[in-house]
Formats: C-alpha cells, sequence, structure tokens
C-alpha cells in the first residue's frame, strides 16, 4: 500500500520523529489511517521544505494525523498549493520545480522568525528530520469497505 524510501542522509540535527506520508491522490483525503484504518485527526506541523535551487522554506501546514501508527498525511496538492503561494512574490521561477519534504521546525523557532529568513546552519538547529518518508501509492480501499462490517475484531494485533 506504501512505498517506503530510506532517507539519505539527513538535514535537520534534532532527532528524528514520526512517519511523513505523501498524499498523492486528489479522490483521497485520509480521514482514515491508511495502515490502521482508524480515523485520522487534523493537526497542523510545520513542515520543512527544500526546493530546487537550493532554496528552503519553514510552512505551517494543516495535515492528517495517526497518533497510532505516529503518521503524518499530508495531501501533495495542498502543499503545492501553498508553495506555489509562498513563492509566487518572492522567487516566482520556482514555482512548479522539484521539491522535498525535509522534517519538522521547532514551533517556537518558527514564529521567531516567521517571514524572515534564517541562517541555514542555525535553521537546522531547530528541524528533526522523518523516521521514514512514504508516498501513498494507491488509494487504500481497505478503510471504507471495512466501516461497515465491524464486529470488534479490528485490531489485528490482539
Ligand atoms: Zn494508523
Amino acid at each position: 500500500m506504501t512505498k517506503q524510501k530510506t532517507t539519505t542522509g539527513r538535514f535537520g540535527e534534532l532527532a528524528a520523529r514520526h512517519r511523513f506520508a505523501l498524499n498523492p491522490h486528489v479522490d483521497y483525503r485520509a480521514s482514515r489511517c491508511p495502515g490502521c484504518a482508524r480515523p485520522t485527526r487534523r493537526r497542523k506541523f510545520v513542515l520543512s521544505i527544500g526546493v530546487v535551487p537550493g532554496h528552503i522554506v519553514a510552512m505551517g501546514k494543516d495535515c492528517r494525523y495517526c497518533p497510532d501508527c505516529d503518521v503524518i498525511i499530508a495531501h501533495q496538492d495542498e502543499l503545492e498549493d501553498l508553495l506555489a503561494k509562498l513563492f509566487a512574490d518572492a522567487a516566482p521561477e520556482v514555482v512548479g520545480n522539484d521539491y522535498v519534504v525535509l522534517g519538522l521546525v521547532e514551533r517556537r523557532f518558527w514564529r521567531q522568525h516567521l517571514g524572515r529568513p534564517a541562517d541555514q546552519s542555525d535553521f537546522r538547529r531547530h528541524v528533526a528530520d522523518f523516521r521514514s518518508y512514504e508516498t501513498i501509492s494507491e488509494s487504500p480501499s481497505l478503510p471504507q469497505s471495512r466501516s461497515k462490517t465491524k464486529k470488534g475484531d479490528s485490531h489485528p494485533n490482539s
């Protein structure tokens, strides 16, 4: 269901946290977790994103989060909309370029530097990489087909 990429090299200097999954499917909104089928929560995270060539930004973004799997799910279309707005004035030539979600930025650091570019080496000290990075490779059908026939057997671990 998910394709896992091993991270090559580190960006953030804080200990790695959470798993991250990018959702490229506009018809799938991850209201239930693709891993465990439990309802996900809406939660705001501050993502650090690198855009080719050489731009690094911090961006507050509403994501879906499954506390059981510790996975953050971000919709690709929303992410790219926000990036396009962010770069519309500052660097319109990079809109549509390749990008990578690097990790999570400390909230306090983000607030202090909101709208102001920070020194990059300083920035990295306030970023935590993800423990894993995945792309949701197909619309998971499990959550929808299961929800009606649940009989208390939905805990695969027991
Ligand atoms: Zn889950």
